[in-house]
């Protein structure tokens, strides 16, 4: 019998191709917005052995148990994973795969573009052009921007994309403050501080530049950027939970002339508050390219015409580059390693031991 697929959202023709080829029968939800929840469960209840999601679907047990003696892997494109019921994938033994690592440099230069695009107020300057309003030169009319060359960025969660983040701002002379409770790379921040060393040594750059990690209230109090890395945690699922980080206390220990850059999940910042913090100056600028809801409803604060000066808003658009989405490769794009994850499961690839693929996340519902 051949394995069959569902997947709720099209990944693209190459990756699907590489299923087809090898005699899957696929079939792809047809919309560009998602599927709803029954819709979901009926194809899995009519008897798929795969099925691919992505971030707009909550896969929990209900899906777990449609799918209850024949679905035997769930393949998400995405690196973030919070929209998955680890425990209940864990309880119905089903392995899920994610697709960390091709992302990891689209994202940290999209994070790197934002900071740059709310501090140098790219947005401002060109919908000044093309509405027309572009009076004379003026050396500070009829606004101004922050540089970013030379000043102090906070790395908060530094896994694969905060250090790709890292490595990008390296080459704009910052100074970098890291935060991670769970995990220091002490090895990669010793190479960074060489790299600022030699560079200031063969005059590259002109002042010296310092990388460290320091404590989370340190990292906000010193920063002029606050870039944000971590994966969306909530209450129960970590010590440290990283449900709404941001916050009214935490978005008051930055400066006022700091800017706060999110490309991680909407719900690591508190929308309410910050929409607070720019309206009030608590902070000068924000860049966001996730929401708590998204897509960015109607009526929210962020929209508030009297602070898009400050505001930017991308549309969960930081893995979006061509290739990065959709190369049929597992070692450049995210719908390959998407289907590699999902052969690897059903073809039983080494050896049929999940612990051992490298793209299943909840290896631990395997171990002995
Ligand atoms: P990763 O697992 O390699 O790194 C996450 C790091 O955050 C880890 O080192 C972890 O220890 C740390 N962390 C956990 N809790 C923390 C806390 N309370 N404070 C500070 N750090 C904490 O993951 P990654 O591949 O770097 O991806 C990070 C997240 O970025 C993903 O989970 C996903 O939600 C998001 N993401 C968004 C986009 C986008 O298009 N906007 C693209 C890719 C990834």
């Amino acid at each position: 019998m051949p394995f069959r697929v569902y997947a709720t959202c099209d990944i693209g023709e190459p990756a699907l191709n590489r299923l087809r080829e090898r005699g899957y029968q696929v079939e792809v939800y047809p919309n560009s917005d998602p599927p709803s929840k029954s819709t979901m469960l009926e194809k899995v209840r009519g008897g798929i052995d795969g099925l691919i999601t992505t971030l707009r679907d909550s896969i929990d047990a209900e899906v777990f148990e449609a799918g209850k003696g024949k679905l035997k892997v769930v393949s998400q494109i995405a690196v973030g994973f919070d929209n998955i019921n680890r425990a209940d994938a864990n309880r119905y033994k089903i392995p899920f795969t994610n697709t960390a690592d091709v992302l990891t440099e689209a994202t940290a230069e999209f994070a790197f573009f934002m900071m740059g695009a709310v501090a140098r107020k790219l947005w401002p300057s060109e919908k000044l052009v093309r509405e027309n309003r572009w009076g004379a030169w003026h050396p500070f009319l009829p606004f101004l921007g922050d540089e970013v060359t030379g000043k102090t960025v906070a790395i908060i969660g530094t896994g694969r994309i905060g250090l790709g983040m890292i490595k990008k701002c390296t080459g704009m002379d910052m100074n970098i403050l890291c935060y991670d409770p769970a995990y220091e790379n002490h090895e990669y921040v010793a190479g960074i501080q060489a790299l600022m060393d030699l560079r200031h040594e063969r005059g590259i750059q002109k002042h010296k530049t310092k990388i460290k990690y320091v404590k989370f209230e340190v990292a906000l109090a010193e920063a002029d950027f606050v870039s944000v890395h971590v994966p969306l945690l909530r209450e129960g699922e970590s010590s440290t939970p990283t449900f709404h980080l941001f916050n009214e206390k935490t978005l008051r220990m930055m400066k006022p002339s700091a800017y706060l850059i999110n490309t991680s999940r909407g719900p690591v910042v508190e929308e309410a508050a910050l929409a607070k913090a720019l309206k009030q100056q608590w902070i000068a600028g924000a860049a966001l390219d996730v929401f708590e809801k998204e897509p960015l409803p109607a009526n929210s604060p962020l929209r508030d015409s009297e602070i898009e000066d400050r505001c930017r808003l991308f549309h969960h658009f930081a893995s979006g580059a061509a290739e990065t989405r959709l190369s049929p490769d597992p070692n450049i794009g995210m719908a390959g390693r998407c289907v590699q994850g999902l052969i690897d499961v059903l073809e039983q690839n080494y050896g049929g031991d999940f612990t051992k693929m490298p793209y299943v996340v909840n290896k631990e519902a395997f171990k002995n």
